[in-house]
């Protein structure tokens, strides 16, 4: 099959381990940085020109499109789709992973766990909003963050109610969230692949920093996830249309929270942390599902 692995960067560990996990299994990757496609969006031949060459023949697509660059990233991969080439994630699927509210609600409609989480407009709501989360400790968090950015942490009323003021002041896109205390600075993420967790390891923050990720700190273990754990993982990648998932849950007192759902979930530490071939799965999948073409949208909505 040729696959086309949309990265910036063919030195990224998750890029380079598709491309070898793609060749081991006979097939051939080609890696496209997103941002130097070009397109023609017409009626008849949709198409899509990369440095001046034009991109035929792929059968399928991987997308792994930064946050930085979702708007562009999506519209290619849209582009992709409607050429009939099958995404291992639907841009749709990525939009609405990338929009931490937009995903929530989708998953509160049909009944996962999720922490109590408020969202409002105008700072004359601030002190009722907080009321509505239960009140302090408080997390706060932009909706198009990343890696822990723009997640902050927030213990007392005064605290809460600056910090929801200042990025309201920036003219920023927050939500309120309850703070999982019994958590204790960890979460667990389960790599989702189709209707499985193929793996899972336990992310525990630094001393002193209450947020897991990898990126701030974090250190990660190997874990086993109880049957409940594994069966919200596997329905929210559903629901938000994750073909491939990052689901990162916390264990609070009322049972699995789910907190995100990410759509280029990173290989390297999930791999080190489980020995496990997760990139091979990936394209394992690949092949099996786009045979059968089940593209839902293809480039619709
Ligand atoms: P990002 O997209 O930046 O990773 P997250 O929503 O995943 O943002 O939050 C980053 C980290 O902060 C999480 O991995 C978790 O450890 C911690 N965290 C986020 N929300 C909560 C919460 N409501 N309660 C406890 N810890 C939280
Ligand atoms: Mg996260």
């Amino acid at each position: 099959m040729k696959i086309a692995i949309l990265s910036r960067n063919s030195h990224l560990y998750s890029t380079r381990r598709l491309v070898e996990a793609a060749r081991d299994r006979g097939h051939e990757p080609r890696v496209i940085d997103v941002l130097r496609c070009y397109m023609n969006v017409t009626s008849h031949a949709p198409s899509i020109h990369y440095k001046g060459e034009s991109l035929t023949g792929f059968d399928a697509v991987i997308p792994r499109i930064g946050a930085s660059v979702t708007f562009y990233g999506t519209a290619v991969l849209r582009q992709f789709e409607m050429m009939g080439v099958y995404p291992l994630n639907e841009s749709v699927a990525i939009t609405r992973a990338r929009d931490k509210l937009r995903s929530l609600q989708l998953l509160s409609r049909k009944g996962i766990g999720l922490p109590i989480t408020g969202f409002a407009h105008a700072p004359d709501d601030v002190d009722d909003l907080i009321k509505m989360v239960g009140g302090p400790p408080l997390v706060i968090k932009l909706l198009e963050g990343t890696q822990g950015i723009g997640v902050v942490l927030a213990e007392t009323q005064q605290a809460a109610e600056s910090v929801i003021e200042a990025f309201m002041g920036l003219q920023v896109n927050i939500l309120v969230q309850e703070y999982i205390k019994e958590a204790q600075g960890a979460d667990i993420r389960c790599f989702v692949i189709g209707d499985k967790v193929v793996a899972a390891m336990k992310r525990q923050a630094k001393p002193g920093e209450f947020r897991s990720n990898l990126h701030r700190g974090g250190t990660a273990n190997l874990i086993r996830i109880t049957p409940e754990e594994r069966s919200t993982a596997v329905r929210a990648a559903k629901i938000v249309g994750l073909n491939v998932a990052g689901v990162d849950v916390l264990r609070s007192n009322h049972g699995p929270v789910v907190m995100e759902v990410n759509s280029s979930p990173g290989l390297e530490g999930i791999e080190a942390a489980t020995s496990k071939d997760i990139a091979g799965q990936m394209i394992d999948f690949l092949t099996k599902d786009a045979v059968t073409g089940k593209t839902r949208t293809r480039g619709k909505g």
